[in-house]
């Protein structure tokens, strides 16, 4: 693969990776690829089809055919399922549990990684996930490995939810979370960790605005 200006970032659920490279993006002229949004839209897939989602021969079966493909409506990137528009039905906790449970096959990966790779030839992304540094965009140009700890993770969940005027509970939050982290890290194909060359940014102790400066900081250093 040819070396880009591509920016890659992953870390571990709710670790503010989105809202971090939304910001970035913002500023610095990139196109922000949201690749868990992906995933989800294969999950909801799984999910209204009522297979056990936990049986990866079947899921690989059904998924064959299916088309996932991303577009931008106003700066915003909308995940399309077979040509319907998902985003207002993949942030549920349903479809993130069932996800990170898909996300460990070897079909569902490889149907996303050529889209993914792709994406990143014809424009300057910064690109968010969990294995973009290791695996997609191994030659990105800089690459991030954003956490913070489960407690600071399942805080910044429970009053972002409480805002919204939603029930929930910190503690079932807090276990949703380390049970993704634990499914993520521990899959046989393209696992969650940090890159060798990636920059560690722990944001557990920081606000939204200190951790876009790091980055730009970082971004300003090497270009
Ligand atoms: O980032 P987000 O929380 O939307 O991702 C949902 C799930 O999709 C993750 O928990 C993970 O299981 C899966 N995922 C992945 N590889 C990526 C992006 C997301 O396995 N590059």
């Amino acid at each position: 693969m040819k070396k880009n200006m591509s920016i890659a970032i992953d870390g571990p659920a709710g670790a503010g990776k989105s809202t971090i490279a939304k910001l970035f993006a913002k500023e610095a002229g990139y196109i922000y690829v949201d690749t868990g949004a992906m995933y989800r839209a294969i999950a909801l897939f799984v999910i209204r089809s009522e297979a056990d989602y936990e049986d990866e021969e079947k899921v690989s079966e059904i998924i064959k055919d299916i088309e996932v493909t991303i577009d931008y409506k106003d700066g915003v990137q909308v995940v399309y399922l077979n040509g319907e528009d998902v985003n207002a039905f993949i942030r549920t906790p349903e479809v993130s549990r069932v996800t990170s449970k898909i996300a460990t096959y070897t079909a569902t990966r490889e149907k996303l990684l050529s889209l993914q790779r792709n994406l990143s030839v014809e424009k300057k992304v910064i690109m968010d996930g969990r294995d973009i540094g290791t695996n997609v965009l191994p030659d990105a140009f800089l690459k991030i490995y954003l956490t913070a700890s489960s407690d600071a993770r399942a805080e910044r969940r429970y009053k972002e939810l409480i805002e919204k005027g939603e029930e929930c509970s910190f503690d079932e939050i807090k276990k949703d979370i380390e049970e993704r982290d634990r499914q993520d890290m521990n899959r046989t194909i393209a696992p969650l960790k940090q890159a060798d060359d990636a920059i560690l940014v722990d944001s557990s102790d920081m606000g939204i605005d200190e951790v876009v400066k790091t980055l730009m900081d970082i971004y300003n250093s090497k270009v």
